[in-house]
Order: C-alpha cells, then sequence, then structure tokens
C-alpha cells in the first residue's frame, strides 16, 4: 500500500502521462501512435502480442505496448520514421501486415476509439470490400456530395498521404538554444516543436488544485491559442510555413505566444516535456531581430542595468521612490516603459543587500570549511528590490553554523571591472539572447575561480535559479563552465539540507500559505522546501499554478486582466481562506509582489520567517542594517 500523498502522486502521474510518456524511446528517441487501438479477444492477447513483437522485430521497429489487456485492447507508440521516404515506406507495409494479423486474431482495428484517417484504408481487410462497398452507398444516401468528413471510412484516404511531419522542413533550423534532448545529437527545433502529442492535459480548466502549474494562461482565457498545445500546433505551422508563411516574424504567432507567461509549468507538467518558455524566448529572439522592440523589453528586460544605475547614486533612490507614486508622473513613465497603468512600480530599496553584506563582513577573512560553505549568489532582486531576503538568509546560514562566500566583486573593491554577476532572466524572458549570452559569459568569467572549489552556489530567487540550471546551459553549450555552475546551484532549503543537515530549524508551530514559485515546481523542486517545513512546524500546503506576475509578463501593459485571473485561479483563493494566524509565503519575488498589489497580502520568503524566530545574532547589533 502506498499512503505518502506524494508517492500516491507520483504514481497517478504514471497514469495519466502516460499516453504522452510513451512517445519517447527509454533512449529519448521519438515514437509515434500509428498503430494504436486494436483490440483483439481477451484469450488470444498473449499468442497476438508475441505475433506482433516478431512483426515490430521483423520491421526493425520498437515499441512499448500498454492498454486495457483485461478487454484485450492495445495500445503502443512506435518508433517510425515518418521524416523520410523510406521510414514512411516502412511504416504502410507494417500498417497493412498489422491489421492483416489483427484480423487473423479474431480482432477489431480499433478497440475504444474511431477508425479516422489513420485506419480507414485497411478497413476492408476486416469487412470485406463488399461490406466497405456498402458503406460508401450508404453515405452517398446522406451526403451525396462527399462534403461530409471526406477521406474517412467510405472512400479512404491512403493511410500514408496526410502525415503532419511530412511538410516540416527537412533541414535543420538556426536556433539559440541548445535543446539537447531534441532531435538526433540535440539542437532540433522541429523535433522540440513536434513533442506535442495532443492529448491535451494541457487544456484543463480552471480553478486548479494541487502542485500542477500547466497552463495558466489556458486556464485564463479558456482558448486554445493560449494552450500549450494551440502554441506548439502554431509554432509547428509556421515551420511547415503553409498557413504561417512569414516565419519567425508572424505576428499570429507572436500573439499566441503574447500569453504565454514563461512559467515553464509545460517543461515540467506535460508528459512530453513541451517547454513552450524557452520555444518563446527563441521565437522573439528571431521575431525581433533587426528590429525596434516592444517598449516593456528595453525597460523589464534590461532592469539589471536600470536598477544598478539608480543603485549607484544612492541619494536618488528617495526621489524615484517619490515619484513612482505620484501619478502624474507614475502615468507618463509606466506609459514609455510599456508597463500596465494598474501596476504600482515596486520600491527600490534604500540600501542594496551586496552595500549591508560588504559592512556586515567587512574586516572578516572568507575562510570556509568545505561541505558548510555556500557562494551567495546575488540575484537582482534580492540585491535591489528586496534585500531584507538576502539579509535573512545570511541570519539563518549564520545561525546553522554555514558559511558564505560572494562572487568576486560582491565584497567591493572590484567594482566596474567587468560589472557584477548576473543569471540573464530578464533577458532570457524577452527574448534577448545575444545580450543574455554576454551576460552570461560575463558571469561565467567573474565565477571561474569560485566554481573550482566546487561549492553549492545558493539562489534566494527561485526564477534566477531556474535560469542558471535550465537557460544558461542550454544558451552557452559549448561553455562547460556554464554546466558546471547550473549543477552548483541550490535553493535555499537544498543548501541547508546539504551544509547543514544536523542543524534544527525554530520551530514555527503554525499554518502555511501562498505559493511555490513556478520556475521552483518545474526545475528544481520543493522536496527540500516541505522537509524544511515540516521540520519548523509549517503546516498545510502552499499553491500550486502561477501567481500570474510571472516577473515581466503581469507588469507588461495588455497582461493585467490575465495576469489577475491567474492569481485568482489558485493563489488569491487560498490566502483568503487562510486564517490570521497562517503564514503567507513566496519565495519568489514575483509572487509577493503580486500578493501585495492583488490583495494587500504580505508575504515572505521562508528565510526571512526562519530569521524572524531566530531573534537578533550578535552581528545584528548597532550599526547593522536591517
Ligand atoms: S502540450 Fe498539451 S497537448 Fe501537447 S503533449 Fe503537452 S499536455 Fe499534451
Ligand atoms: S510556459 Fe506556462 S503559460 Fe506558457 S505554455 Fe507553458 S504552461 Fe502555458
Amino acid at each position: 500500500m502506498v499512503d505518502d500523498p506524494a508517492a500516491q502522486r507520483a504514481l497517478w502521474r504514471v497514469r495519466e502521462d502516460a499516453a504522452g510518456t510513451a512517445t519517447r524511446m527509454a533512449d529519448g528517441s521519438e515514437a509515434w501512435p500509428g498503430w494504436e487501438d486494436c483490440a483483439v479477444p481477451p484469450a488470444r492477447l498473449g499468442a497476438y502480442l508475441r505475433d506482433f513483437r516478431a512483426l515490430l522485430a521483423g520491421h526493425g521497429l520498437r515499441g512499448t505496448p500498454y492498454g486495457h489487456f483485461g478487454d484485450g485492447c492495445i495500445h503502443v507508440r512506435i518508433d517510425f520514421d515518418l521524416l523520410s521516404e523510406d521510414g514512411v515506406r516502412r511504416f504502410r507495409r507494417f500498417s497493412e501486415e498489422a491489421a492483416a494479423l489483427v484480423v487473423a486474431h479474431g480482432g477489431s482495428l480499433s478497440g475504444e476509439h474511431g477508425d479516422g484517417l489513420a485506419r480507414s484504408e485497411l478497413l476492408s481487410k476486416m469487412y470485406g470490400d463488399e461490406l466497405v462497398g456498402l458503406f460508401r452507398q450508404f453515405k452517398d444516401v446522406w451526403d451525396p456530395a462527399g462534403g461530409m468528413n471526406p477521406g474517412v471510412l467510405a472512400r479512404p484516404a491512403r493511410l500514408d498521404e496526410n502525415l503532419r511531419f511530412s511538410v516540416l522542413p527537412r533541414e535543420r533550423v538556426d536556433v539559440a538554444f541548445g535543446y539537447p534532448h531534441d532531435g538526433p545529437g540535440g539542437g532540433d527545433f522541429s523535433a522540440a516543436v513536434r513533442r506535442c502529442v495532443g492529448v491535451a492535459k494541457c487544456r484543463v480548466a480552471g480553478p486548479s488544485s494541487g502542485p500542477g502549474v500547466m497552463c495558466p494562461s489556458f486556464r485564463a482565457t479558456g482558448e486554445e491559442q493560449h494552450s500549450t498545445r494551440g502554441r506548439a500546433r502554431l509554432l509547428h505551422e509556421m515551420l511547415a510555413g503553409e498557413v504561417v508563411t512569414d516565419g519567425w516574424r508572424s505576428a499570429e504567432v507572436r500573439d499566441a505566444l503574447d500569453l504565454c507567461l514563461s512559467c515553464k509549468g509545460c517543461r515540467s507538467d506535460c508528459p512530453v516535456g513541451v517547454d513552450m518558455a524557452t520555444y518563446k524566448a527563441e521565437f522573439l529572439y528571431h521575431h525581433y531581430r533587426g528590429r525596434r522592440r516592444p517598449a516593456a523589453h528595453y525597460a523589464m528586460g534590461r532592469l539589471p542595468v536600470w536598477l544598478r544605475a539608480a543603485a549607484q547614486f544612492s541619494y536618488v533612490v528617495p526621489v524615484l521612490n517619490a515619484a513612482a507614486r505620484v501619478p502624474l508622473l507614475a502615468g507618463p513613465a509606466k506609459r514609455l516603459a510599456g508597463i500596465a497603468p494598474e501596476r504600482t512600480i515596486p520600491r527600490l530599496a534604500p540600501e542594496t543587500f551586496g552595500r549591508w553584506l560588504r559592512r556586515r563582513m567587512k574586516g572578516r577573512a572568507e575562510v570556509f570549511d568545505h561541505g558548510r560553505t555556500v557562494i551567495l549568489w546575488p540575484d537582482t532582486f534580492t540585491e535591489h528590490l528586496a534585500p531584507s531576503v538576502g539579509q535573512a538568509a545570511v541570519r539563518v546560514l549564520e545561525a546553522a553554523g554555514v558559511g558564505i562566500v560572494v562572487p568576486p566583486g560582491e565584497r567591493g573593491g572590484q567594482r566596474g571591472r567587468g560589472g557584477r554577476v548576473c543569471c540573464g532572466l530578464t533577458y532570457v524572458s524577452t527574448g534577448q539572447l545575444d545580450q543574455a549570452r554576454t551576460v552570461m559569459r560575463r558571469t561565467l568569467d567573474r565565477l571561474e575561480p569560485l566554481l573550482d572549489l566546487e561549492l553549492p552556489v545558493l539562489v534566494l530567487e527561485p526564477s534566477c535559479a531556474a535560469t542558471l540550471t535550465t537557460d544558461l546551459p542550454e544558451l552557452l553549450r559549448g561553455d562547460p563552465r556554464a554546466a558546471r555552475l547550473a549543477a552548483s546551484v541550490r535553493t535555499f532549503a537544498q543548501a541547508l539540507e546539504e551544509c547543514a543537515p544536523e542543524w534544527e530549524p525554530p520551530r514555527l508551530d503554525r499554518p502555511v500559505a501562498g505559493q511555490t514559485h513556478c520556475h521552483q515546481h518545474a526545475v528544481l523542486g520543493d522536496a527540500a522546501d516541505r522537509r524544511l517545513r515540516e521540520r519548523a512546524g509549517l503546516t498545510g500546503e502552499l499553491s500550486g499554478g502561477c501567481c500570474g506576475l510571472a516577473g515581466n509578463f503581469g507588469f507588461e501593459r495588455g497582461h493585467y486582466e490575465v495576469s489577475v485571473a491567474c492569481a485568482e485561479d489558485q493563489l488569491l483563493p487560498s490566502v483568503r481562506a487562510a486564517g490570521p494566524e497562517a503564514e503567507v509565503l513566496a519565495d519568489g519575488f514575483s509572487c509577493r509582489t503580486q500578493l501585495d498589489q492583488l490583495g494587500g497580502h504580505r508575504a515572505r520568503h521562508v528565510a526571512e520567517v526562519l530569521a524572524e524566530a531566530l531573534g537578533e545574532s550578535p552581528a545584528d547589533g548597532p550599526g547593522a542594517a536591517r
């Protein structure tokens, strides 16, 4: 018996995702429907399966049968090569022989689904020509013009004449990301796009429940074009060039991708790992290459640059914060920056996290105990907008006896020489991939000496952690340092577990509500967070789904309504339903901002909650910034 809810969820997922998962062989190669859903009398199933396997082997094909064996109904995805003429010929020969085999075992070509284009041509093997002729005559009585369902059942189309992939380009498309698992040797964008097998797990209407994320924009709009599948289909059409004829410049594809939140939910929740956030970044890169971009791309895509510039002159920060609260000034500024008028511009911190940390660490030597030390990543959001998160993390790490190393230049003295480290998230999400690669390369140059120490890299902001884990190695696939940094990334809970496994967090003994960051769900997982919360006596579940802000998405003009609808799917109702004693947790800056701006809820990073319970440390005394 499995009574652990997480293990139960995992088992159910095996069942729910089977139809999609089966489209990949164990070695990652592609497999397709094509010989699906036949049924034989259950008593003949064993003999049929033995013959069927022999038939597969005879054609040099592989496939794993699954289905409703008690009813004799079998599904199977087979590694047909549907891209080459030889492969399609083999698909045809195999289908004809498989049909004869099913009939020889007294079975039916379709068990529980329809015959459709794939099976119609073979029906005369089962019913005989005379009966199929009668089907034709009967249909003609009701449909003399032959307008209804042409090519299916009566006067069938050839089973190999409408194959979806025949229109895809044969040569590889030039792309920026690595797509390591798509196509032989990776890098095949067509293979990435044709991952979608259409099982529509991304088209589940809201409200959602449970930890899943995919697909918030479909739940918000209910429209196919705003689902993962709809977008995958449009990208397919873009590559095919029949209906969408202007390729990467297509306005239709851009509009369908516009409401994709880049939440990465599909990357983990789609059974075949359609990764629309990556495809969107790829599309935006090509779409706007050499052209003027929307204002939001300059304003929010280059956020780290603007925030660093403002922080250079700390006396400017209060002025900017005050101006952002004066409607007469903020209105035009938001219009200029492509920001939704309903949004409030977040406050800049009067003192950056880095400055606070330098003061705190002044005079202390960076000695570290291997196994109990982390590199603390100074992400843009913690640095400029939420330094309290970084300060809290430092206090907790110190209490747990974990040493901290900061990247070169973050302790002062080296500013201006090569710039600061940055994951490139805002450039990636707006498709500014050349800039993203420049920022990432510079980061690796700066970090290289520390990478040699093989320390975990603690990233407090989940979206930055996800970018370093996924986008960095995919955009800089030729640079081994990228893979090393990606493998070193840890969340706060993971770092504590790894570096201070014996440390007992303070007991908080209260319920929680709030948001598991969508990127954390999709890329990093929340198992360590759950364990940390349990040890601290924080009970209950955080919301799945996406908060709807998703970095720049919810701030962009035209996205406000969908952003709110996403927050109303799961997050806001769950926080409203939580009692006043509940601690509202959200490790992502976006999620905290969304909760604040849409509901006035004060959410905190788990580090802040733990640090508060620990109380002041000696280093927090007079002179320490808070
Ligand atoms: S994108 Fe949607 S329809 Fe396509 S395989 Fe994934 S869950 Fe299924
Ligand atoms: S990234 Fe998120 S919003 Fe975009 S298609 Fe995937 S699940 Fe939907």
